[in-house]
């Protein structure tokens, strides 16, 4: 099934979670917003190509990464103390330098280096588990790990520590049910799909 797809079911999933728990209409759009991440979020093991597709496009990272590098550096020389200055300005530093070698083929792996690094100067834990994923991701093959049994769960304490921190109710169920959309949908019982999921990785790799 392709991105587009996935998108729709996850925003579909957002949009009945917001009306099981009678959202506000904000809440209702933050929700249905949040399920089509979730929804798209297990195909961020695409590899090569398509993986640039998803993503934004390789010159829209690079400037991500410098912008996000030099705010840090800014940030750091001004509100940062002692120890934590110099460690933010490194960071800083190597995320500017880092963003100049950017190639198509790191671009995710990069990405998540940099919502970690994100995670952890805002002592974010759901954002830092988020990094963990984004460059895991990058790494698994296709329809792997992230489609796996193992993938929800990873992405249920991301979605339950999310929850915490914006202290709104209905968030990890969107975020879980956005998630598990996506695997339903690549699943191998359906006739548009050629391969299935691999869902009890690493104990069995049967395909269903
Ligand atoms: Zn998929």
């Amino acid at each position: 099934m392709n991105g587009t797809a996935h998108t729709a079911i996850g925003a579909a999933t957002g949009f009945i979670v917001a009306n099981t728990f009678h959202s506000s209409p904000t809440e209702t759009i933050i929700f249905v917003g949040l399920g089509a991440v979730s929804g798209l979020m297990p195909d961020l093991d695409i590899d090569g190509k398509l993986r640039g597709k998803i993503t934004l496009s390789h010159k829209v990272i690079r400037w991500a990464a410098l912008l996000i590098g030099v705010l840090m550096v800014f940030y750091s020389f001004y509100e940062g103390r002692a120890a934590d200055k110099w460690l933010g300005i490194g960071i800083g530093l190597a995320i500017i330098v880092v963003s100049s070698f950017i190639k198509q083929k790191h671009m995710l792996t990069i990405t998540g280096i940099g919502v970690l690094a994100g995670g952890i100067s805002l002592s974010e834990v759901w954002l830092i588990l988020l990094g963990v994923y984004i460059v895991i991701a990058s790494f698994a093959s296709h329809r792997s790990y992230t489609h796996s049994i193992l993938g929800v769960i990873f992405f249920g304490i991301i979605a339950w520590k999310l929850e915490g921190s914006l202290g709104m109710d209905g968030v990890f169920y969107t975020c879980l049910g956005g998630y598990i959309s996506h695997l339903l949908a690549d699943l191998k019982i359906l006739p548009f799909n050629k391969r299935g999921i691999k869902l009890f990785l690493p104990v069995s790799k049967i395909e269903l």
